[in-house]
């Protein structure tokens, strides 16, 4: 789960990890009001939406006065901003950061992540701030330094020290990166997140150390522990069709292709999208109904699968194992007739009662096309849907 910039630096804030001070803003008014309050000589006016990108995008407003601050809440609040993490549709904003200006020395990076080769929270860090970290990995990858933290004793003094010195901290502030980089790790085990990365973290004229931006993800399996952080989610932010699939337990994530997609199990909605785009065909999503599909859910996994404008076909590959395949059957079968569907659909079903399974949809007398296997079931509908 993701949550934004404010969110994120007001968690910081709470472990002891120095950012601005700033305030959120939801009209132009408040953005002013919020103004007033940090009575700064500059004030920052951030966009707030779940992407980076933002500054580039025009979403990060340096303000010298009140006048200028309404100005660029006012332009923009409502704004559709495009950024390269947003996609071409782009992402309106609702909500403002007003913060501090900060008189920035120098921009480095700083980030967290949990690294899947040495299953381990590895942090990095480079004096390369304020860019794209991957093309900083693209262009100088000796500019990227790493420490891999072991579990046991937590990120250690001596290893943000030597982060510190290797990314060139000025000597007088490495006490105050260190600090920084010890509470960020606190923050990303004990808020259970997935990545924290501080692009750009900053020194400033006084020496200080303090993050100007802040992405925070959640690790969703820890949600139950993590209350506090469930409750920041912003379902504007999600694609809806997202939000009515986790409301029925269905893994559903939307692609652009224009193949509809019901599978039960990841591993499965994988290879059937590889095996697709094999034959030259485009998944409009991934969708998998999990271990316990039952009519209800197929029914509801269709309807969002339709919700989707640009499908012009569904492909159904199902492996009954605790599932049986004549139940299955009946779910397809069931919601199809429900829904009134006209698209073409293809159903590969294996596995227990397979042919009990594939008795029931022959004898539906709907327009539901059979496949003995995932190759031929790919191959059907990217025929169909041509
Ligand atoms: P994004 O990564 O989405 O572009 P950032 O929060 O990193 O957004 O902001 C972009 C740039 O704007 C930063 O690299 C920094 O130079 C500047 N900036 C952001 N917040 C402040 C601030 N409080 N004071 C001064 N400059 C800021
Ligand atoms: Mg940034």
């Amino acid at each position: 789960m993701n949550i934004h910039e404010y969110q994120g630096k007001q968690i910081m804030r709470d472990f002891g990890v120095s950012v601005p001070t700033g305030y959120v803003a939801y009209t132009v008014d408040e953005a002013v009001e919020a103004a007033k309050k940090l009575g700064s000589d500059v004030t920052v006016v951030k966009a707030q939406i779940h992407a980076g990108g933002r500054g580039k995008a025009g979403g990060v407003k340096i303000a010298k006065n009140l006048d200028e601050v309404r100005t660029y809440a006012d332009e923009i609040l409502g704004k559709t901003l495009v950024t390269h993490q947003t996609g071409p549709e782009g992402k309106e904003v609702k909500r403002l950061l007003i913060e501090e200006g900060c008189d920035i020395k120098r921009e480095y990076y700083v980030g967290l992540v949990l690294d899947r080769a040495t299953s381990r929270v590895t942090m990095m860090a480079s004096e390369e701030g304020g860019t794209e970290i991957e093309e900083v990995a693209e262009a100088t990858p000796e500019k990227i330094f790493k420490e891999v933290i072991d579990p046991v004793t937590g990120l250690t003094p001596f290893q943000a020290r030597r982060l510190a010195f290797n990314i060139n901290i000025p000597k007088e502030s490495v006490g105050k990166a260190v600090k920084f980089m010890l509470g960020l790790y606190d923050v990303f085990v004990k808020k259970d997140c997935s990545i924290a990365e501080i692009n750009p973290l900053v020194t400033t004229g006084d020496g200080d150390v303090l993050a100007l931006d802040s992405k925070l993800n959640f690790d969703d399996n820890a949600l139950f522990r993590q209350k506090d952080v469930a409750d920041l989610r912003d379902f504007d932010e999600e694609d809806p069709k997202e939000v009515e699939a986790s409301k029925y337990d269905l893994s559903y994530i939307a692609l652009d292709g224009n193949i509809g997609c019901m599978v039960n199990g990841a591993g499965l909605a994988m290879a059937t999208m590889d095996t697709i785009k094999h034959y030259s065909g485009d998944p409009a999503n991934f969708l998998d109904v999990g271990g316990g599909a039952t009519a209800e859910k197929v029914t509801e996994a269709f309807k969002i699968i339709l919700s989707d404008d640009n499908v012009k076909g569904i492909f159904v590959n199902i492996f009954g194992g605790i599932m049986k395949c004549d139940v299955i059957a009946e779910g397809v079968v069931e919601a199809t007739q429900q829904i009134g569907l006209t698209l073409p659909l293809v159903v590969r079903l294996e596995g227990t009662n397979v042919d009990a399974g594939k008795k029931i949809l022959k004898e539906s007398g709907l327009n539901i096309t059979s496949a003995d296997s995932m190759a031929e079931g790919a191959q059907k509908i990217v025929e169909l849907v041509k």
